[in-house]
């Protein structure tokens, strides 16, 4: 696979930007993806959040840093995160297995993506969004209101076949003791994080654009090494 520069990472997360919140995530992943963009919206949600952890550690290292505040005091906790550490290991995907047995029938599922994410946003409240997933995601026929039993028999095997899609951390707060889980959210986290760097860059390309007449392909080019040591001396 050939290297990926600091162009071509622009440029995903330029793409990201003009699309829906849920697929923005697999624009930053298309890069490194054989089909691209569609190929990364197919990708289960666990799978899709796995890969996602492992592109911060190449692009930023492993450590993360996050915010949050406690639910009950409001505390600011500031959370210093692993993004090794997080990668759950999941159990080898094969898509023929996936079905669950209630009431003497069976019902084949496969994973929610991007897509289905995406799609949810129609939905009106949570209970919509929950019966629309499944619409999507079961084969065959689902009765009009599936019953709570069957819901959470589903989530259940989903969660059990796709663990990362649910990254929950267990947080307490220093100032009142509560204990509490939280979800995050690599997908935006890292997006965020791409936001800052492209932003860092393009001062750096308007800076020395400026002091050397250089073009922005010229600049882009650079290994970062060098770009600091140019930019040093314009800022000396
Ligand atoms: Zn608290």
């Amino acid at each position: 696979m050939r290297v990926l520069t600091a162009d071509d990472w622009l440029r995903a997360w330029e793409h990201s930007q003009t699309l829906p919140p849920p697929l923005r995530p697999c624009a930053l992943l298309a890069p490194l993806m054989e089909d691209g963009q569609a190929a990364a919206e197919r990708l289960p949600l666990g799978r899709r959040d796995s890969q996602l952890l492992a592109l911060h550690g190449a692009l930023f290292g492993s450590r993360l840093d996050a915010t949050t505040h406690c639910p009950s005091c409001g505390e600011r906790l500031e959370l210093s995160l692993d993004c090794h550490a997080l990668r759950l290991d999941a159990p080898a995907l094969d898509e023929s297995t996936l079905s669950v047995e209630w009431q003497g029938r069976s019902f084949r599922y496969r994973l929610p993506d991007s897509r289905d994410l995406a799609a949810l946003t129609q939905a009106g409240d949570v209970e919509q969004a929950r019966t629309l997933l499944l619409r999507r995601c079961v084969d065959g026929e689902m009765p009009e209101a599936p019953p709570a039993e069957l819901q959470a028999l589903l989530a259940q095997a989903m969660a059990e076949a796709d663990p990362q899609a649910a990254t929950e951390l267990s947080l307490d707060c220093p100032a009142c003791a509560r204990q509490w889980d939280e979800l995050f959210d690599i997908g935006v986290y890292l997006d965020e994080a791409l936001g800052h760097w492209a932003e860092r860059l393009l001062d750096q390309v308007h800076l020395l654009a400026q002091a050397y007449g250089w073009s922005e392909a010229h600049i882009l080019a650079l290994s970062p090494a060098r770009r600091a040591r140019y930019l040093a001396r314009v800022l000396a």
